[in-house]
């Protein structure tokens, strides 16, 4: 394995070149390059404009076919289960190392198939981005929420546990957290504040995978999911809401809740509201789609009996949003660490999804991309777009994923993987052995 350790003392400058370049906003054009210095995009634009200055022209040149930047999955968790079930969620917090050493393959596989940033809604993600961030991991940069709030009763409450034993867990670091009342749900954003949240992620409705709630009914009440976007302001962070049911997705929506995750049954009024508020979809199909064909491997039969009836309505849903030009960034909700089969690294089938439901491949590649930072609010790093000044963060394809969007659903077309200026991945290079 070849793990490298970032020097930051170096504020190295190279040039890469590009036959198609992909902006990630805005049109692509033939014959590109950028120019990194250090850990930004200093320079972007045609060969013949940038590469006529001497001292760019001298810098070293890297030449790819297809440069894009590197993409954002918007809504994973990093937990190192192997089950979508309150017991194995459970059980994770009181085996920390080995959640821990599962996810470390999960963000190599995330960085190996060209995802170079991560929004985590519930997970160990902060611990991880510590290890990244240190050299002792490689993988992407990670957003986490740490915590998903819930109601007690609620989607991230395991209700088929003694309450005892499940806030024992939270005590001792499960990702989950319960509060009721505008008290106690305040308290939830400080807490996740405290932790070093980028994010604060609730339940405005209830799920798929617990067992005694239902998708379709609002969870925490229009005064609490006030409360918590407020709270959340203050520290320059936005509410992300996990919704299907519509009344969860209004009172969200109208409290200031800048991302609908899922939002299975949007319909026209809420896509007015979506749009009115400037909020983001985070639609998730590819869980969907793999609790589909895996059916009770993954889910509980409960949930699965759940996601059947869900699936038919958040694919209508996530086709009238495109159509409504309601703003999406993609999320894929990849949290299970099952070598070769569901685990993250697939992530760019999302797009295929996307592309499916009426995006173009360009749209879909924007939501990917340059729309990703739009789902932290103030807290949005200038990243997800080729562009002087933005993070360098990018990649190269052999093959345009404008011919074909599922070119980025296989990690071997990723050619390249640049993160923060450094290059994790060429060929003959490997992000991991794994
Ligand atoms: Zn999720």
């Amino acid at each position: 394995m070849r793990i490298p350790i970032r020097d930051t003392s170096k504020e190295d400058s190279y040039c890469v070149t590009a036959d198609l370049l992909i902006p990630g906003r805005g049109e692509p054009f033939k014959n590109g390059c950028i120019i990194v210095s250090g850990t930004k995009i200093t320079h972007v634009g045609a060969v013949s404009e940038v590469l006529k200055y001497a001292r760019l022209a001298a810098l070293p040149k890297t030449h790819v076919e297809v440069l894009m930047p590197g993409m954002w999955d918007c809504h994973v968790h990093l937990m190192g289960i192997h089950k979508v079930s309150s017991a194995a969620i459970v059980a994770s917090a009181s085996q920390q190392a080995l959640a821990g050493a599962r996810s470390a393959r999960d963000v190599m596989l995330l960085l190996d198939a060209g995802f170079t940033s991560v929004r985590e809604m519930a997970g160990y993600g902060i611990q991880l981005d510590q290890a990244i961030s240190e050299g002792s991991l490689v993988g992407p940069k990670i957003y986490s929420s740490n915590c998903i709030i819930s109601p007690t009763g609620g989607h991230a409450d395991a209700h088929d546990m003694l309450a005892d034993w499940f806030h024992d867990a939270v005590a001792h670091g499960l990702p989950c957290y319960t509060a009721d009342g505008v008290a106690e749900c305040l308290k939830a954003v400080r807490t996740q504040l405290r932790a070093g949240a980028s994010v604060i992620k609730i339940c405005g409705s209830g799920g798929v995978g617990s067992e005694r709630d239902d998708p379709i009914d609002q969870q925490f009440s229009d005064e609490e999911i006030a409360a918590m976007v407020a709270e959340a302001a203050r520290a320059r962070r936005v509410v992300g809401a996990h919704c299907h049911g519509k009344p969860g997705i209004m009172a969200s929506l109208k409290a200031g809740v800048r991302t609908i995750e899922h939002g299975s049954y949007i319909d026209d009024e809420a896509a007015d509201l979506m749009l009115e508020k400037d909020a983001v979809l985070v639609a998730t199909r590819l869980i969907v789609e793999d609790g589909l064909k895996l059916g009770e491997g993954m889910f509980t039969p409960i949930g699965y009996q759940k996601l059947l009836v869900t699936a038919k309505a958040q694919w209508k849903a996530y086709q009238l949003a495109i159509k409504r030009g309601v703003k999406i960034a993609i999320g894929t909700d990849t949290g299970v660490s099952i070598p070769g089969g569901i685990s993250q690294g697939r992530n760019g089938l999302e797009l295929g999804y996307a592309v499916k439901a009426g995006m173009t491949p360009l749209k879909a590649i924007e939501s990917c991309c340059a729309n990703g930072p739009l789902t932290l609010g103030p807290m949005a790093p200038l990243s997800g777009q080729l562009k002087e000044g933005y993070d360098a963060d990018f990649i190269a394809l052999s093959k345009s994923p404008l011919d074909d969007i599922d070119v980025l659903a296989h990690a071997q077309n990723v050619t390249h993987v640049w993160r923060a200026g450094k290059c994790y991945k060429s060929p003959g290079h490997p992000v991991s052995c794994i």
